[in-house]
């Protein structure tokens, strides 16, 4: 109904949305940071919240107390009622979704969320303990080139190059040395399970701060599939559009002693106003994330992404840390004599989506890289379980393996869409969009 105001208004823009969702619908996505939202939350997203203003919060700190009062108008602008409804339910359901004492809402992405925690816990010059970008850390965990690489003197560990996993004792032996101010503990390219008890064993062998970063696998924390960062750390952050199933943005959960300092970063530190809209299909997701059916999900993309590991092991493909307990894994490719860049771009031209990515102590330089990331949320929330990954190992397997005969893609191609086509996407917006389009 909305969307033919689009049409008339702005074809081109309409055309780049039809064209989208139809692309989603007809290939299988298997980038591990990605997912598709429900129609619920996209009606959150598409409201007349974005009209509204309202810098600060939908409560005030009590001075004596120490606690937060919803009662009191914490806004700088007026008009505010509703929108108070939104965020005071978003941090209610957040705080119950992950047991955390303290949650603000507002942050626009992960990586403001990521400064947000940096800059109530530390100043500008402290070090800062991050996983390498190259062994699956995240560019605001300390690159060079990122805001945080510039504000802290970030010194980076690695995974160990027998597990490619995480080495708690060469971790602390460099916490030692280093001193960090704060330690973030987080990947967005990390396979196996993060343990935040022992992350929080270094930092407090070193006096350090514990940041958990939880991007990736905030969904997989929420249905109780992974071990929860709130108990161990000082601040906890995430962006609520990847696992979660969300809208775009992000979230910052905290202890108690830091809540006030953590809101005052956010807003007015990094932040003016907050996208209300946003916030309330956060909302949204915090309802859906805390439902059976999502337990279940998030069951089956574990389930999926074990199944998509041990099936391209059969056909010969090196799994990197041998194999995952998450949603996600990484392939190395060297045995298969492509780089990851050749794979992400000839797998694209089938209709499979993934992305290169560095595997640890990588040869090849992070634009070429020897590997692949896959993830299965997306293709799980279309209702795909372990037959349907068999399949996609083998499609992908059968694309790499006649990777320089472009005779071969029309069939591969054909494939996925024939996949594709027996899991429908988005369905009633498809044939709105279409009705639209053709009169
Ligand atoms: C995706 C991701 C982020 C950043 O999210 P943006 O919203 O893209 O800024 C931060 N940390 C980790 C570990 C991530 O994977």
């Amino acid at each position: 109904m909305y969307s033919e105001d689009l049409y008339k208004t702005d074809p081109e823009i309409f055309a780049a949305v039809q064209n989208e969702t139809e692309r989603e619908h007809g290939g299988l996505e298997l980038i591990a940071s990605e997912n598709f939202v429900s129609e619920a939350v996209l009606a959150a997203l598409g409201s007349v919240l974005t009209n509204k203003y309202a810098e600060g919060y939908p409560y005030k700190w009590d001075k004596d107390t120490g606690q937060l009062d919803y009662s009191k108008y914490g806004r700088y602008y007026g008009g505010c009622e509703f929108v108070d409804k939104a965020e005071a339910l978003a941090i209610e359901r957040a705080k119950k979704l992950f047991g955390a004492d303290h949650v603000n809402v507002q942050p626009h992405s992960g990586t403001t969320a990521n400064m947000t925690a940096y800059f109530a816990l530390g100043e500008p010059g402290d070090v800062l303990l991050g996983l390498n970008l190259s062994h699956g850390g995240h560019l605001s965990h300390g690159h060079p080139i990122n805001f945080s690489g510039r504000f802290f003197k970030v010194v980076q560990y690695e995974v160990d190059p027998n597990t490619e996993q995480i080495n708690f004792d060469t971790l602390l032996k460099l916490a030692r040395e280093v001193k960090p101010k704060m330690i973030v503990a987080g990947a967005s390219a990390y396979p196996r399970t993060m343990h935040f008890d022992k992350f929080r064993e270094v930092a407090d062998e070193v006096g350090a701060y514990l940041v958990a970063d939880i991007a990736h696998i905030a969904g997989l924390v929420a249905a109780g599939l992974h071990i929860s960062p709130v108990p161990y750390s000082d601040i906890v952050t995430t962006t609520t559009h990847k696992t979660l199933r969300g809208p775009r943005g992000a979230i910052v959960m905290c202890k108690k002693e830091h809540a006030q300092t953590v809101d005052k970063v956010s807003f007015p530190g990094m932040q003016g106003g907050p996208l209300e809209h946003v916030i309330a299909a956060k909302a949204v997701c915090f309802k859906e994330a805390a439902g059976e059916e999502f337990k279940a999900y998030q069951k089956q993309t574990v389930a999926n992404a074990k199944a998509l590991g041990s099936e391209l092991e059969k056909r010969g493909y090196r799994i990197v840390a041998g194999g995952t307990d998450t949603h996600l894994m990484l392939v190395d490719l060297r045995n298969k004599g492509v780089t990851g860049r050749k794979v992400e771009r000839r797998l694209e031209q089938v209709g499979i989506t993934c992305n290169r990515n560095t595997i640890p102590y990588d040869p090849e330089k992070p634009f070429v890289t020897s590997g692949i990331r896959l993830g299965t949320p997306a293709l799980t929330t279309r209702g795909m379980k372990e037959p349907e990954m068999a399949r996609v190992a083998e499609l992908i397997d059968e694309l790499i393996t006649n990777i320089d005969d472009k005779d071969a893609y029309p069939a591969v191609k054909a494939k996925v869409a024939e996949l594709c086509e027996s899991y429908p996407l988005y369905p009633r917006r498809r044939a709105e969009y279409k009705q639209i389009s053709s009169v």
